[in-house]
Parts: structure tokens; C-alpha cells; sequence
């Protein structure tokens, strides 16, 4: 019997964002001979890399009426990977020849905010992506129609006409850093201080000789708190706890700085009471309690947001989840519950609608690009029917398995995408999806010498490192890729 291949198919794409998973869901597709248009509501391409000084109206990110602004860097950032393990598998983020003497580049290991930047610009430029992206173009809904096709209502920025076009697939890539999450602390309305959410945090100058708390204990928090400390008069780190490097009270490295346990209330004269019993009279309290993922639209289901907001994590009470409708109406298909977005099968696809929608993304504690790179060319190669999903039956009962399992280990929902545990499993299940080259050993042990360096020496991880060994492996892998 002749085997009977699998039929080839080619479409029309929708990618929705042009940050770096976008930029290479398009390359991928492409690769696999489908054509895309990638919506990007920014005037320029990089997402999260775009740097701006500008800030939202309101700082603390809850006015849903706010000025919005996608960046969440701040002017000092240098990122918290080493560029080997950052960039794409196939296009090495290493120092490139600049072909444009007025940009200069950046050559540390671990590199400011604008060279991650170029980086993505280069990509775009070398793998004729640009020219498949429409900026300033926000969409606005998306929605599939009785044909089994999409429908994507953008619009321009500036002009208000809403264009309505027709995609076969639609693969979502908006990133999930720029609608902060917040704590809810006991007394805040009637609290005189200043607040704000670290995405607004762009330079030390407002805190001079100021009294800051800040809560959070994540790369954003300990960056902050550390360049803040240069100018302000006190610093205090609220936090849920402490790695065996920390320390709680006064810290060693400087005069002004201390950490506590969370905060308890706060008061009408300005001050601070901690869950230790401390008090501190304060100016600022800066959230750097992370971001929430998107949104979907669906019907308001009122027991459920009740529900949500009751749910208690450890010391404090998230409650500020609204939900934002944006774009995405998969008539309840698709939810998002206490920043679980399911169901969906390893993170990506939606049993009911793959691979007709897909998401790229949305796993965090990871190294992004790569696992962008490979989310992307599973859906591209199951677009083309190249790669076969399982049933829908089967993924639903994946999820499902999946579900259960976080819940016998007491995870709540919002951990679902936070694949820290299985990052590199999850990693080598896709390359086998793909049938792609393995991913190299070198990547898996710099990204945990990496992770060990940032507990024990926070201050200097970036620039003192033990694993130079491995660096060498990464240059001698990348040659095939950059001469
Ligand atoms: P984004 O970069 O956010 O891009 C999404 C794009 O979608 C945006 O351009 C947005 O304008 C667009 N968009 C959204 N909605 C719409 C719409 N409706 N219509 C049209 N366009 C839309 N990662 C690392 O690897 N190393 C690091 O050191 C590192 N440091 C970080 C530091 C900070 C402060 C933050 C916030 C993140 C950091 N990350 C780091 C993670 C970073 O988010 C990822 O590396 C990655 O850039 C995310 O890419 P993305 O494409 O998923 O999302």
C-alpha cells in the first residue's frame, strides 16, 4: 500500500504584536510558506524593548482611563540573561559588525536595554520581516466566523476607521508586561504617600532624600532598590520571603537600605506597619509585584469575579483583577481566570480552535526567545499539516491531567504558566515536536549558573561570572550561525 501523505497547506496568518515573538512567529510561518501580517499597535518593532521616559497617567496602572504605555524598562537596565542563552536558537545575539557607525553597540555580556533592541531590528531587517508588519495598527477584535475563518478588525493609531479583514489562523503575541498586578495593602485609600507600579519606573532622580518602600522581591524589585538606594534617603524591601543570600533588617552592602516581611497596614500619618511589628514613615510605596496576563473578552460572570477576588495568597489579597475585554471573543472558548488563560494545550494551543488559534508567550520564568522560536515553528508546521496535533479529545484530556496536577501540588491558577520547574523539558518536548536540533547542553547549565549567581552575588552577577567555559561552547556553536 502507497503510504498516504499527510496534504500540505499554506495560510493566511494573523500574528497580533511585533515583540520578539512576534518577529519570529512571522519568520516561522513564512519559513513554512504561509503568508502573515503582523498588527503592531507601537510605531516601531521590539514590544517590551522599545524604551521610552515617558510614564502612564496613573502610575499605579489601575485607571483603565490612564495614557497607557507599553514599556516597562527602566533607563539603567541591563538584562538578566546572558545574551548566549537570550537570543534565537538559529540567530545569535552576539556582537555584530554595525553597519551603521551612528549606532554604537553595546559588547557586555550582559547588555543595556537598546542593544536588545537592535538585536530584534536586526533580526526583522535580515529575515525580511518589516515588511511584513503594520504599525500603528491596534487591533481590536478578533473573532471567528461561521466560514471557520477570522475575522481581525484593526485600526490606525491616529485614524479611526476600522478595517475588517479575513485570516485562516490567528496567533496571539501581545507579551504579558504591561498591565501591572497589584497588592492590595490594608489602609491604602486613606494613605498620604505617593504610589506607583515599578512599570513606571524609569530613573532614581524622583527619589532623592525621599523614604521608599517597595514590594516585591523579583529581578525588577532588587534592581530598583538597589539604584534607588544612590539617592534616597531610606529604602525598605517588603517581602514574602527571603533566599538563603538575604537577609531581613539592615542590609550589609548599604547604610540606607532594609528588608521586612510584607507589609501589615498602612496610616493616615504617612507611616507603614509591617508584618514584624516596624514602623516607617514614608513618601513612596513602589509596587514591583509584576503584571497580569491579557484579557480575553467574555460574558462578565459575576460569581467567578467574586470568587477570584476572594482568593488569599499568603499575606495579601490580589483583588484588582477587572477583566479587560480587549480583542480576542472566542465565545468562552478561551478564558482567563486569576491569569490562567485556558484551556490550552502546553501553553499554546486551545484543544476546541488549534491550530486555528494560538498563543506564543505566555510560559514565564524562561528564557523567552528561544522558547518563542520553538512555540513558533510548532504552530507554523501544524498550520501546514506537517506536524500532527493529537485529538482534541487527547489535549483536552492533557490539559485536564495538567490541571489536576497543579492543583494536588496547592499551585494557584495564576502560577498555570510558570514553567520553571519543567522550562528545559518543556523545552525539549517542542524541539521533538518540530523535529528541530536539539537544544545544547551549554544553554541549560549557563541558564542555572546564571540563576545561582543572581542569589549569591545580586549585585555584581552581571558582570563577574564562573562559567566562562560555557561561554566558549556558546561562541564555538554559534560560528555556523555568524561567518
Ligand atoms: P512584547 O515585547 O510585550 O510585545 C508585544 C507587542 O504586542 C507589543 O509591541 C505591543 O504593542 C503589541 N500589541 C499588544 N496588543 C496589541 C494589539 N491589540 N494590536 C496590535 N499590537 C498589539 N527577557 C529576556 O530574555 N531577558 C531579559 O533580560 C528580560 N528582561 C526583562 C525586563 C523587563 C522589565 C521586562 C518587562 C521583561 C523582560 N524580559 C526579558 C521579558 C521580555 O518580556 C521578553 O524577553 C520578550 O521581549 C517579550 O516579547 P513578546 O513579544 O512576548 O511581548
Amino acid at each position: 500500500m502507497p503510504l498516504e501523505l499527510p496534504s500540505i497547506e499554506f495560510h493566511h496568518v494573523a500574528v497580533i504584536g511585533a515583540g520578539a515573538s512576534g518577529l519570529v512567529a512571522a519568520r516561522e510561518l513564512r519559513r513554512e510558506g504561509h503568508t502573515a501580517v503582523v498588527f503592531e499597535r507601537g510605531d516601531q518593532i521590539g514590544g517590551v524593548w522599545v524604551y521610552t521616559p515617558e510614564v502612564e497617567s496613573d502610575t499605579l496602572g489601575v485607571d483603565p482611563h490612564r495614557t497607557f504605555v507599553h514599556c516597562s524598562l527602566y533607563e539603567s537596565l541591563r538584562t538578566n540573561l546572558p545574551r548566549q542563552v537570550m537570543g534565537f536558537r538559529d540567530y545569535p545575539f552576539v556582537v555584530r559588525e554595525d553597519d551603521d557607525h551612528e549606532r554604537s553597540r553595546d559588547t557586555r555580556r550582559f547588555p543595556g536595554h537598546r542593544d536588545v533592541l537592535m538585536y530584534l531590528q536586526d533580526f526583522a531587517r535580515e529575515f525580511g520581516i518589516d515588511e511584513l508588519v503594520r504599525l500603528e495598527t491596534e487591533v481590536v477584535y478578533v473573532g471567528m466566523v461561521e466560514s471557520g475563518k477570522w475575522k481581525v478588525k484593526s485600526r490606525k493609531r491616529c485614524g479611526s476607521a476600522i478595517m475588517e479583514e479575513y485570516f485562516d489562523a490567528v496567533v496571539v503575541c501581545v507579551g504579558h508586561y504591561w498591565e501591572p498586578r497589584l497588592a492590595e495593602i490594608s489602609g491604602i485609600d486613606l494613605w498620604p504617600g505617593k504610589q506607583m507600579h515599578s512599570h513606571n519606573y524609569r530613573i532614581p532622580e524622583p527619589f532623592r532624600d525621599k523614604v521608599v518602600i517597595l514590594i516585591g522581591n523579583s529581578v525588577s524589585a532588587n534592581d530598583i532598590s538597589r539604584e534607588i538606594a544612590g539617592t534616597a534617603k531610606e529604602v525598605h524591601l517588603a517581602c514574602r520571603t527571603v533566599n538563603e543570600h538575604q537577609t531581613m533588617g539592615k542590609q550589609a552592602v548599604y547604610n540606607n537600605m532594609w528588608c521586612h516581611p510584607m507589609i501589615k497596614s498602612v496610616h493616615e500619618d504617612g507611616t507603614v506597619l509591617f508584618q514584624d511589628g516596624s514602623v516607617v514613615l514614608a513618601d513612596f510605596i513602589m509596587q514591583c509585584t509584576g503584571y497580569r496576563k491579557f484579557h480575553v473578552q467574555h460574558k462578565i460572570n459575576r460569581e467567578l469575579n467574586e470568587r477570584i477576588k476572594d482568593i488569599i495568597y499568603g499575606p495579601f489579597t490580589f483583588t484588582r483583577y477587572k477583566y479587560h475585554f480587549p480583542f480576542l471573543d472566542t465565545n468562552g472558548i478561551v478564558t482567563v481566570q486569576d491569569n490562567r488563560v485556558g484551556p490550552l494545550y502546553k501553553h499554546v494551543f486551545p484543544p476546541e480552535l488549534a491550530p486555528w488559534l494560538s498563543f506564543v508567550g505566555l510560559a514565564w520564568k524562561v528564557a523567552p526567545f528561544p522558547m518563542f522560536e520553538l512555540q513558533s515553528k510548532w504552530i507554523a508546521g501544524a498550520l501546514h499539516n506537517r506536524i500532527a496535533l493529537p485529538s482534541q479529545k487527547k489535549m483536552m484530556a492533557d490539559v485536564k491531567a495538567f490541571y489536576s496536577s497543579l492543583e494536588a501540588s496547592g499551585k494557584p491558577y495564576r502560577y498555570t504558566h510558570n514553567i520553571s520547574e519543567y522550562q528545559f523539558e518543556y523545552i525539549d518536548w517542542l524541539v521533538a515536536q518540530c523535529g528541530a536540533p536539539a537544544h545544547e547542553e551549554w544553554r541549560k547549565q549557563m541558564y542555572a549558573a546564571t540563576k545561582k549567581s543572581k542569589i549569591t552575588r545580586p549585585n555584581s552577577y552581571r558582570d563577574e561570572w564562573e562559567d566562562q567555559h560555557l561561554v566558549w561552547q556558546a561562541n564555538q556553536d554559534f560560528i555556523k550561525f555568524t561567518v
